[in-house]
């Protein structure tokens, strides 16, 4: 059976050129290609001999993610819609900014937490991403962007993805194995700073304290959503299992470098958790706590969905209750919310392969 390249570790490539009696020198040539510039096939790696790259094609191949279909929003936000190996799809988002190139990846083929409010939930799981599945959502995107091949107002943004969020598809400390894996090759071989990588969670508690021991010191951001167990528990099943104060307990224990906070997600739902004391609560909540509060008011993923948003004075004071209390608090934009690419939209519209887009049904 062939291998794949990019499912090896460097030193594993390494060993592998050297078992075919290659040089440490043209392992690192593939490394680079792979890793560097972004190659997809051996055809692409110009400077190795036919010969090598022969004996390459006989023994290894490179995966490659299937680009079906890219959307573009009116504020630029770009969402990608990708084939894995066995025709499963996951979708990622680039989110251009003035300052920075976020990209928001998909960490599992939908998810099985089953949060009321969001439509990957509604998906149920239908099985982890490998690493390499994961990192490669990085690598096609940055091949594009690389190549010119997104636009992206010229001049304006990055022409290089700055920011990886795990914000996508999926419950990244449900497969933290591989996101682990993903992460280490991203700030090993992809050179992202592990600064500029956030790994956001619903709240598995037992993930979050194994996350601290992965050491890969990536930012963490928590779902919360809700301020009291009751209402929680309405919106998150996760919650029954692991209750407010025990997740709040594991973000204390969260190892933070000097300067950072830990993000708290909120998705403002009107008449369930926006109350001015559901703010008041999250104050205290937060007490000791080194955050900031991301107010993500309710992106509606299908018609009907029971939930709504709060009024925009409503979000506003809100978020005043947070800044008196001098917590970090920002109303976050929803971005591409026309192509269903805005948090909790993705995998809200099926697709075929036609590209035409169809509801799910069921
Ligand atoms: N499973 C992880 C990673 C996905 S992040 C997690 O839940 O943290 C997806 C983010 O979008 C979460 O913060 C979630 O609370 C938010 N979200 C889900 N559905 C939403 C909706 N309909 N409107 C706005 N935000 C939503
Ligand atoms: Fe899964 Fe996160 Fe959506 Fe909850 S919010 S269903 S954990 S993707």
């Amino acid at each position: 059976m062939k291998i794949n390249l990019k499912a090896l570790q460097a030193e594993e490539i390494t060993e592998f050129a050297e078992n075919l009696g290659q040089s440490r020198y043209k392992a690192n040539q593939i490394i680079n290609w792979l890793y560097k510039k972004y190659a997809s096939s051996f055809t692409d790696m110009t400077d190795l001999s036919k010969s090598f790259k022969d004996i390459l094609d006989k023994k290894a191949f490179i995966s490659n993610l299937k680009i079906l279909k890219v959307q573009v929003s009116k504020d630029g936000t770009h969402k990608f819609l990708f084939e894995l190996e066995d025709s499963r799809t996951i979708e990622s988002v680039l989110i251009p900014d003035s300052d920075r190139l976020t990209l928001c990846i998909s960490s599992q083929v939908g998810c099985a937490m089953g949060c009321e409010f969001c439509i990957t939930g509604s998906l149920k799981l239908k099985r982890n991403l490998r690493a390499h599945e994961i990192f490669d959502q990085v690598i096609t995107v940055q091949r594009l962007v690389s190549e010119n091949k997104v636009r992206l107002r010229q001049g304006f943004y990055s022409r290089k993805i700055t920011n990886i969020v795990f914000m996508g598809m999926g419950e990244p400390l449900n497969n933290l194995p591989e996101v682990i894996e993903a992460v280490r090759k991203l700030t090993g071989l992809l050179g992202f700073s592990k600064r500029r990588i956030t790994v956001s969670t619903c709240g598995i508690v037992p993930g979050i304290d194994e996350l601290a021991r992965g050491r890969t010191g990536v930012n963490l951001a928590v779902s919360l959503n809700a301020v009291t167990d009751a209402a929680r528990n309405k919106i998150m099943p996760v919650n029954k299992k692991y209750p407010l104060h025990k997740l709040v307990q594991a973000c204390r224990k969260y190892p933070l470098p000097p300067g950072r906070r830990i993000t708290f997600e909120y998705v403002l739902l009107k008449g369930i958790n926006d109350s001015m004391d559901d703010a008041v609560r999250l104050v205290r909540l937060l007490k000791g706590i080194r955050a900031k509060v991301n107010l993500i008011p309710f992106n509606e993923p299908v018609k009907n969905s029971g939930f709504s948003k709060p009024s925009e004075a409503g979000v506003l004071a809100f978020q005043k209750v947070l800044l008196d209390a001098k917590i970090a608090a920002i109303i976050r934009k929803s971005r591409g919310r026309d192509i269903s690419a805005a948090c909790g939209q993705l995998g809200a519209l099926k697709w075929t392969r036609a590209g035409k887009p169809v509801l799910p049904s069921g």
